[in-house]
């Protein structure tokens, strides 16, 4: 609202709501900081763990940054620029959505310091910046190489993105199956595509009888106990249309008078249902996996001719089968030719748990690759998935950058070691913008030390000073949460890809950057949306 002549002027739609200057500020950043310090006691080996139940009373229980803030039923628009980093975070590499999101919320409330001492958000936002883009050299910096072949190393990697993440009793067994499974499907080149890795979750058994299968696995039955339990050399045909009688698209009455009639009727139906069973065993396909339905007779005929049917395949396992077997989805009966059928050594019904699997091995193009995880409860078996997605991808990232760095908060203490110098030799306010940054990155040794219950104040002092004696080793001293000591990272295993830490600074620097640049909020009411 403003005046003009003693006369308001209204240029905002009644109730809109209107918050400016630093209001505005402080509201946005007390509600990223609220953010972050939601997600804080998770980060690290000793994080806890939270429980979300929705609106229906479903439960989560999880570690993982973004499943929590993705679950949370946040409002606050700045409060939603924070939960989109965990998602970029997300999408970029896999993990580390607890660290950015943490070291945001520090940027944020460091920079509110500064606007106390009355530094303009612009100059705060400017050495944020500047801070962010060294970093990143620096970082690439201390980095290490990966050597794709290191299966050691690979191991540890997945290793340090499991731990904490309920997946400790079996971490030596899952971490063989990531390696495994990314080493398969790697190109040539480094380039790895984590699609091609299924992960089948299934309830009962132990974490220990978790399996990975070269090829694909279908959790489905075939539909007619008939029907062979295994085909050798297997002629695959993906089907994206119904098996079925041919229902009348509108609602028309048949009326039948006689019995004879029914029977013409019945056998018409009989009649074409055959004769789309003859076009599949025509076409030389032993198993068929079907999209949509399969109704009876025409299971009865697909057994009789000794084909593998499979019926209400998921859309995604279609596309999956298609790339592993090299087979086309044919999406209409007349178009089932020998030319679209794709290939497997065998496709197999197998029992896991008690319920009845689909295996599909020996695939014409071998990169394809699956996992069954299994453990004792839902909870379990879904935070177990979580953790194996993470560690799926962040192998996947080592392999591909080649190149990662040490864990246990070693990174963020050398960063912000050569970010206090840089800072000096920049000078004038925007150095304190860089020194505010550079303290910001300690909050992850902090919080990693606060989560283990050890006293962050010495960790942090013990810490500096072994990064500042300098010396080879120097750069990778961190906090070993789980011998509750600082030690050199890499000889205790605890490693990172590059990716986690270039993706974290950066994202969470331009959401502090976005936030602290907004100094007007205006709302539309929402009665009158
Ligand atoms: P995020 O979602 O950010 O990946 P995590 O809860 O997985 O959060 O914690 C990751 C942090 O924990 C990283 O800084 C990593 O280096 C550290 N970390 C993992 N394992 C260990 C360990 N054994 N000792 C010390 N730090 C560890």
């Amino acid at each position: 609202m403003s005046s003009l002549g003693g006369q308001p002027i209204l240029i905002l739609k009644e109730g809109s709501q209107r918050t400016r200057g630093r209001d505005a500020q402080s509201g946005n950043i007390a509600a990223a900081k609220a953010v972050a310090s939601a997600v804080r006691t998770t980060l690290g080996p000793k994080g806890m763990d939270k429980m979300l139940v929705d609106t229906i009373g479903d439960v989560v229980i999880t570690n993982d940054g973004v499943t929590i803030l993705k679950e949370m039923d946040i409002e606050h628009p700045a409060a939603k620029m924070m939960v989109e980093i965990a998602k970029t975070q997300d999408d970029e590499v896999g993990d580390g959505t607890t660290t950015a999101v943490v070291i945001a919320g520090e940027l944020l409330k460091r920079a509110e310091d500064l606007l106390e001492q009355d530094v303009h958000p612009t100059v705060i936002a400017h050495g944020y910046r500047m801070a962010a883009d060294k970093a990143q050299d620096i970082l690439k910096d201390i980095a290490i190489d990966v050597k794709p072949d290191d299966m050691v190393l690979l191991r540890k990697i997945a290793d340090t993105a499991m731990t904490g993440k309920g997946a400790e009793a079996a971490k030596d067994k899952l971490t063989e199956l990531v390696v495994k499974a990314i080493t398969m499907v790697a190109d040539a080149d480094g380039t790895v595509d984590t699609q091609f890795v299924k992960v089948e979750k299934k309830v009962g058994g132990s974490i220990e009888d978790s399996e990975i299968v070269e090829g694909m696995i279908i959790d489905k039955e075939r539909v007619h106990p008939a029907m062979p339990r295994v085909v050798a050399d297997a002629k695959i045909l993906l089907l994206n249309a119904a098996v079925e009688f041919k229902k009348t698209e509108v609602d028309a009455e048949i009326s039948i008078t006689s019995p004879d009639q029914l029977q013409m009727f019945l056998d018409e139906e009989e009649r074409m249902i055959k004769g789309i069973v003859d076009k599949v065993v025509a076409s030389g396909a032993n198993v068929l996996f079907c999209q949509k339905g399969i109704d009876d007779i025409a299971q009865h005929y697909l057994a009789k001719a000794g084909i593998f049917a499979v019926r209400r395949v998921k859309k995604s396992d279609m596309e999956k089968l298609a790339r592993a077997t090299s087979a086309a989805v044919v999406s209409s009966i007349d178009a089932i030719a020998p030319e679209e059928l794709g290939k497997a050594c065998s496709v197999e019904e197998k029992k896991v748990s008690g319920e009845e699997m689909i295996f599909v091995t020996g695939c014409e193009n071998p990169k394809a690759v699956s996992m069954i995880i299994r453990g004792g409860t839902e909870h379990v078996v879904d935070e177990l998935d979580r953790a194996m997605e993470d560690a799926l991808r962040v192998v996947s990232v080592a392999v591909e950058d080649k190149k990662f760095v040490a864990g246990g908060g070693a990174p963020e203490i050398e960063l912000s070691l050569r970010l206090r110098e840089y800072a000096a030799s920049v000078g004038g306010r925007a150095q304190l913008a860089i020194e505010a940054f550079a303290n910001a990155l300690e909050i992850i040794p902090r919080t990693l030390a606060e989560n283990a219950g050890l006293d962050p104040i010495d960790m942090l002092v013990a810490l500096r000073a072994s990064h500042e004696k300098g010396g080879a080793d120097a750069k990778y001293m961190g906090l070993d949460v789980l011998n509750a000591a600082s030690g050199n990272m890499l000889a205790a295993g605890v490693v990172e890809p590059l990716r986690v830490k270039t993706q974290a600074v950066s994202s969470a620097a331009e959401a502090a950057v976005m936030i602290l640049r907004i100094d007007d909020v205006i709302a539309a009411s929402k009665s009158a949306g």
